[in-house]
């Protein structure tokens, strides 16, 4: 029975490779029918961030990334958070020490190098302490730290889905620290155990932990533990040569939502950094969360980096845009439409209408309808369009003959200023368009505009309509 986790460390922000490790495990949990766990790392205790795991329940639950067993749900393998589980690690390092497969190490040590777990001594003397002296020395309270014992001679070769078959000189390995001098476990140590006793089977994180893997494998071998299938993947690039990172500003999940992207778009995108589906789905590139667990193999993810492009989750933002039910993006439009046009007689939902396939964000909204507010000021060149067929003079002429037309309109729908505006315009013996630039740009003082004359004197309502055709005459 498969059994996923995802595994964060709280650090306040998910950044998209995490996001993407998330999506992936959930995914090979759902796609097996199996079980999807949440565990927080949080034993480096120096990295905490205020508030830092409920950005991670937040992200999860908008995603629709729903999982089993966790902190919060409980479960029959918790507790779910590291820090809850200090006291569990113990009794496995003094285990692996009775194994041969670790040793106490008494050496004085910068607690900053205990905590990284990662300085290199292969020769640390305490490695040959007799079994007897090393316990007499632990029982008379010298304070140690467990070490994991790595042969110095062959080679350890560590199996990865997408990188294959790793096999490296157990010499270049170095010993570990396990356990430390406080008795709280390592990162690698808690990581290992963990997965062992909450019943793992996929292990699915950034490549950056590929060179502890190796370690992995000697301490699943020491425990007599089956290794879990690992995946590691590549990181998401900013370009060819840089990984993205939060410090050179590249942007989180929070950020990209607060740029206005639509969760569904970002999760689509990002499954696909890194996977790509197989057979007759191959050329697909819109999936839904649900099409995704149908079509999600763990063999599609690749090991080449993927580059984040924003151009391309642009492109899918607006695709996923366009495909809403009206009153769906509507409702999703309502804040940024508000946040430019206060005036409460203007119909929001008739401006999201106009709004819906002319654009890619919806953090582009406000600066395109905020002339339903406010008149920009504008100036008298923007009547000229030669496609029309107008220029100042002759706007001047359509707008005289516009104002007594609109003003004739009981009824203030689209259809009538549609047909009244046509039926001038027949009666003048000019051009549509040649009457509709100057009603648009003296109604919206813009010469790009969602929406035509038509549509936009209608949300503005007559009265504003005419107030604004008349200054457009001066
Ligand atoms: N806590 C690790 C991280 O946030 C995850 C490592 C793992 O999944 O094994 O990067």
């Amino acid at each position: 029975k498969v059994r996923t986790r995802f595994a964060p460390s709280p650090t306040g922000y998910m950044h998209v490779g995490n996001l993407r490790t998330a999506l992936y495990t959930w995914l090979i949990a759902r796609h097996a029918g199996g079980t999807f766990i949440l565990r927080i790392e949080d034993t480096d205790q120096g990295r905490l961030v205020e508030g830092a795991t409920d950005v991670i329940y937040r992200t999860m639950a908008e995603c629709g990334l729903t999982h089993d067993e966790g902190p919060d749900v409980g479960g029959p393998v918790g507790p779910y958070i590291q820090s809850e589980r200090r006291d569990l690690y113990q009794p496995y390092a003094h285990l692996l020490v009775e194994k041969g497969a670790a040793y106490y190490c008494f050496c004085e040590k910068a607690a900053s190098e205990e905590d990284a777990g990662d300085f290199d001594r292969a020769d640390d003397p305490c490695r040959d302490l007799s079994p007897e002296e090393a316990r007499q020395r632990v029982e008379a309270g010298e304070p140690y730290v467990i070490r994991q014992r790595i042969p110095h001679e062959g080679t350890t070769t560590f199996h990865d889905v997408s990188f294959g078959d790793i096999t490296v000189e157990n010499k270049t390995l170095d010993d570990q620290v396990l356990l430390k001098r406080d008795g709280l476990p390592t990162y690698n140590f808690a990581n290992v155990v963990d997965d062992h006793l909450m019943g793992i089977t996929h292990v699915v994180r950034g490549s950056e932990y590929l060179s502890s893997a190796p370690k992995y494998n000697l301490l699943y071998e020491a425990f007599g533990w089956d290794i879990p299938t690992y995946v590691h993947c590549s990181p998401v690039m900013r370009d060819q040569h840089n990984k993205m990172s939060k410090r050179h500003g590249d942007p989180s999940y929070e950020d990209l939502k607060a740029q206005g992207y639509l969760t569904e778009a970002i999760l689509n995108y990002v499954a696909l950094l890194g996977w790509a589906p197989k057979g007759e789905r191959s050329e697909q590139e819109i999936f839904s969360l649900s099409e995704l667990v149908e079509a999600f193999d763990i063999a599609g993810i690749s090991k080449s980096p993927a580059i984040f492009d924003i151009d391309k989750l642009t492109y899918f933002n607006a695709t996923y845009l366009r495909a809403m039910a009206p009153e769906d993006f509507a409702k999703a439009a309502e804040p940024y439409i508000r946040e430019a046009v206060k005036n409460p007689a203007i119909d929001v939902s008739a401006v999201a209408a106009l709004l819906q396939a002319r654009c890619e964000k919806l953090t582009e909204i406000p600066e395109k309808v905020d002339f339903f507010d406010q008149l920009p000021d504008y100036g008298v060149e923007c009547f000229t369009n030669k496609k029309s067929k107008t220029n100042p003079e002759v706007s001047q002429a359509m707008l005289e003959a516009a104002i007594p037309a609109l003003e004739g309109i009981g009824d203030w729908t689209a259809d009538a200023v549609h047909d009244t505006l046509i039926a001038l315009a027949e009666h003048l013996g000019v051009k549509n368009a040649t009457l509709m630039w100057p009603v648009r740009i003296a109604a919206a003082g813009k010469l790009v505009t969602p929406g035509g004359a038509v549509e936009i004197c209608h949300i503005l309502g007559k009265d504003e309509t005419l107030r604004r055709l008349r200054l457009g005459l001066d």
